[in-house]
């Protein structure tokens, strides 16, 4: 196996008899913690390369410095790094013990039948990572959340991102309002189905999977007790 991100390798370096390239995002997994971990970095650098080919401040060519870690406008010497987007991601349950004892999963219309997953989006310009929270799941599900607890991080350079875990806390008895046209559906799952999904025994329920953050959080939330 041979692993692509949109590197293009595909054109510069063609699969030989046998062999075939597939995303990181859907096959880091296969890749022990060392690797998977250079080959995130390598991404992440590469992506960066490839859209930033100009001065942010002047507009002129760039070229790469300190062996691609950072970029030096050829016209007015700026010095640029490579840009990192924050974005959370919340597993939300509801107040019954410590962890809860449902979890409130959302799907986008776009995604197969079936798929659901926990909410993410963007950190916006001056926002705390503990606002984003609060204003995310209020604007996807309106839903009102609180104790705000972080979790771990995970990169995702698809293309720049870093994906911030937290689990915050619901009213049990709130209802999910899904969004227009972002949110095609959310409800309250039990831990019991949310377990049984990730045992391949409940096939109406596809949670994420691979390495995904979402996975990780999703897996260790149904494995605690309430
Ligand atoms: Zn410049």
């Amino acid at each position: 196996m041979r692993l692509d991100s949109g590197w293009g390798l595909t054109q510069e370096a063609p699969a030989a008899d046998g062999e075939v390239w597939v995303e990181l995002r859907g096959h880091g997994a296969a890749l022990d913690d060392a690797s998977a971990g250079l080959l995130t970095t390598a991404v992440a650098l590469r992506n960066w390369h490839r859209r930033a080919r100009y001065c942010a401040r002047c507009g002129g060519v760039v070229r790469s410095r300190q062996f691609g870690w950072a970029t030096e406008c050829t016209r007015c010497g700026h010095e640029e790094y490579p840009r990192t987007d924050p974005a959370v991601i919340c597993l939300v349950h509801d107040d019954v013990g410590v962890n809860g004892e449902q979890v409130l999963l959302a799907r986008q219309p776009v995604w197969p039948p079936g798929r659901y997953s926990v909410l993410a989006g963007f950190v916006e310009a001056g926002e705390s990572l503990e606002r984003c929270v609060e204003r995310e799941v209020a604007e996807e599900v309106g839903v009102a959340v609180r104790d705000v607890r972080y979790l771990g991080s995970q990169p995702w350079p698809f293309p720049r991102s870093i994906m911030l875990g937290f689990a915050a806390r619901a009213d049990a008895g709130a209802v999910p309002s899904p969004a227009d046209g972002e949110i095609e559906n959310a409800c309250w799952m039990p831990r019991e189905r949310v377990a049984a999904a990730f045992a391949g025994r409940d096939p109406d329920l596809l949670l994420p999977g691979g390495s995904s953050i979402a996975h990780l959080m999703l897996r260790a939330w149904a494995g605690a007790d309430a």
